[in-house]
């Protein structure tokens, strides 16, 4: 916060940084409409697009706009490479554009890093800022990515859909446009952030504070102790994806990442077709969207699942998309999950902290080890304490005389 009370962020008001930021995605996704789709060449994984908005405006060879800020340059990386990508998830660019010009939310970030959220107002995008070292590290990792997006759209790692970096003032800020997992007009009733370790893996006071906290491994197990259940072709569906994933993380030697898992709770009194209307937040926020599918893909979508017909949620729920579980109680759930947090190479930094860690600590415990290890110990997590296979009924159900 600077002088006069506005938001900053490396004193750059964060008005100013979004406005910035919205004038240079309009002209770099608007211009890219004018040329001609193409397939995707190496070089256009290390295209570099470079817009300069002077402050009076400029009329050649591209007229920009006059602004009431300092002069600024937006840098577009690979932008022929993301067009590609968002085509691969059917984002239409006259979307993409109107999406990220209306006025995005800011997101408090529960994580440490101080990175800045926000949330485009239809809820489709996240906009975060990251650290110079890991937007160099999601341009190294983007052609293998690619690869793997077209291989695979069935995924729940984090989908990229595009890479900008603000440069004004001296500064250089750089963002990226994600996928949003939580859609906002379904009320979260909890959110962990997972990562199967459980050193200092609980949310600190500050956040258990919060209206709305992000709870971690420990807060998972005092909770859940049960863990989450899921019908056994969920769990499978839920399994098998998680293990692709990992195994693409792991060979980009990726670790440090979390499972975010929002969990909606639904009210036994509406768990009936028909009465859809309490679940929802939505009318007290002006920007909060009305309840619509999640355009581009849900997590049903995501690891290939079909709802099962005799047990399948009402209208707005099946639409969102959220995966079915219940608690031991019985308690019926609709979870919203992806992959977050991915670009933090192993190879950066991570194994000097590994070696000064494990003096301190049991080097079990700790979540700064090794990609492999990381990943074999996400995913037993995630699959023996966090989701819980159902016992089968099917034979009982067919034959059901009970
Ligand atoms: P860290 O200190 O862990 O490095 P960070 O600033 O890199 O934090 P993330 O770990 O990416 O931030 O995310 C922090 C929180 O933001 C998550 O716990 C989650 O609540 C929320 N979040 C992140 N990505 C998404 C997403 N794609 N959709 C919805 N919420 C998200
Ligand atoms: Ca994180
Ligand atoms: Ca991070």
């Amino acid at each position: 916060v600077d002088s006069q009370g506005n938001a900053t962020f490396k004193r750059l008001p964060t008005n100013q940084l979004v406005e910035a930021l919205q004038l240079g995605i309009q002209y770099s996704v608007g211009g890219l409409e004018a040329r001609q789709a193409h397939d995707v060449l190496f070089q256009d994984f290390l295209a570099v697009e470079i817009i300069h908005f002077p402050k009076g405006g400029r009329s050649n060879p591209k007229a920009t706009p006059p602004h009431r800020f300092n002069d600024f340059t937006i840098r577009s990386y690979a932008p022929v490479a993301f067009r590609h990508f968002r085509e691969k998830f059917n984002i239409k660019p006259a979307d993409y554009l109107s999406s990220l010009c209306k006025p995005f939310r800011e997101l408090t970030n529960p994580g440490a890093s101080g990175s800045l959220f926000y949330l485009t107002a239809d809820d489709e995008f996240i906009i975060k800022t990251v650290q110079k070292k890991e937007a160099e590290f999601l341009k190294t990792l983007l052609p293998g990515y690619y690869m793997n997006i077209i291989q695979n759209q069935r995924t729940l790692l984090p989908k990229f859909f595009g890479l900008y970096c603000y440069q004004g003032d001296n500064k250089n800020i750089r963002i990226t446009v994600m996928n949003n997992l939580i859609p906002s007009h379904v009320q979260m009733h909890e959110k962990y952030d997972l990562k199967g370790s459980t050193y200092k893996r609980r949310a600190n006071s500050q956040e258990q504070q919060k209206e709305s906290p992000t709870w971690k491994d420990l807060d998972f197990m005092e909770r859940h102790p049960y863990g989450l259940i899921l019908d056994s072709e969920t769990y499978n569906a839920l399994a098998k994806t998680v293990q692709r994933d990992c195994r693409v993380l792991e060979s980009f030697h990726i670790m440090d990442y979390s499972f975010l898992i929002g969990v909606h709770r639904i009210e036994r009194s509406l768990d009936s077709p028909g009465d859809e209307s309490v679940p929802f937040n939505f009318g007290n926020d002006p920007l909060s969207p009305q309840p619509k599918r999640m355009m581009y893909s849900t997590p049903m979508d995501n690891i290939h699942a079909e709802f099962d017909e005799n047990n399948k949620p009402d209208g707005y729920l099946a639409k969102t998309g959220g995966i079915p579980a219940r608690t031991i109680d019985g308690q019926k759930l609709s979870l919203y999950v992806g992959i977050i947090d991915i670009l933090q190479s192993y190879q950066l930094r991570k194994k000097l902290e590994h070696t000064l860690k494990s003096v301190v600590t049991d080097g079990n415990q700790i979540s700064v080890t090794n990609p492999n290890y990381y990943s074999d110990r996400f995913q037993k997590f995630l699959f023996t304490t966090v989701f819980k296979k159902a016992p089968q009924e099917k034979s009982t159900k067919v034959n059901g005389h009970t």
